[in-house]
């Protein structure tokens, strides 16, 4: 794997203490690569990333991986609420609305590269490595619906719930009605709560509620069939929930 170290970004400070446990997945949405390593290395744009990968398939290194790169924002997940101190940022050149707007072969097979390279280096467990839509779902949307996450499932760079038994499932649901938690958004939050997500906002807010919903879906479920059935949500949330928690510490999540 080549890295090209021509372009710098001075837009960094010191990780706090914290060891390089994530990895996040951005696009650019800007329009073309020049574009993008251009705003990431201006000072007055106050952000940037570690590494940015062309259509073409080149992996540009902005930021050492020893410093903090100002990629994540105002972002959380699970009890991790200074992701950047915590983590690689990936950004991936692309836009939804310019004319790099779909994944190429090229891009995918780098960046497949590159997380193989750091998630051997820095031991990071699949479970951690995510878009920024995850860490923060109520003011990001990318990596996007069309960032192909099945493909890094699939070489077990990324996680995906097992199958779990529907007895397992059972106790779940018995659990939900022992603590008296009816409502279906009620069992999402919690759900998704468990899983990561910062659900503070969708608490009382439809809007974020479904936005919220939206990301998961993109990110996790990604087939259109479920789209629009909560049904359908429960169901896959209840069979990740009880993959994550069933499969804790065994190989199966590394
Ligand atoms: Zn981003």
């Amino acid at each position: 794997m080549k890295l090209i170290h021509k372009f710098k970004s001075l837009n960094y400070d010191k990780r706090e203490n914290k060891q390089i446990t994530h990895l996040i997945l951005h696009y650019t949405a800007l329009p073309s690569i020049e574009d993008s390593i251009k705003y990431l290395c201006e000072s007055k744009n106050k952000v940037s990333c570690h590494y940015i990968i062309s259509q073409n398939g080149k992996i540009y290194n902005l930021v050492n991986d020893k410093y903090r790169a100002w990629h994540a924002g105002h972002s959380e997940w699970l009890f991790e609420k200074d992701i950047n101190s915590a983590s690689i940022g990936i950004e991936l050149d692309f836009s939804p609305n310019h004319n790099n707007n779909q994944f190429s072969k090229l891009l995918i097979f780098s960046l497949i590269s590159l997380i193989k390279y750091l998630k051997k280096k820095y031991n990071i467990d699949k479970k951690n490595i995510l878009g920024h839509s995850d860490i923060a779902p109520y003011r990001k949307i990318d990596p996007g619906k069309k960032f192909p996450w099945k493909k890094l499932y699939n070489l077990n760079l990324s996680y995906s719930p097992v199958k779990i038994k529907n007895s397992e499932i059972k106790k779940l649901k018995i659990w939900f009605k022992k603590n008296l938690i009816y409502t279906d958004k009620k069992k999402i939050l919690i759900m998704l709560s468990i899983i990561g997500y910062d659900i503070s906002k969708s608490i009382n807010d439809k809007k974020f509620y479904r936005i919220l919903l939206k990301n998961y879906r993109n990110h996790f479920i990604q087939k259109s069939h479920y789209k629009n059935s909560t049904i359908k949500l429960i169901n896959f949330a209840e069979q990740h929930l009880c993959s994550l928690l069933l499969t804790k510490n065994k190989k199966l999540n590394n």
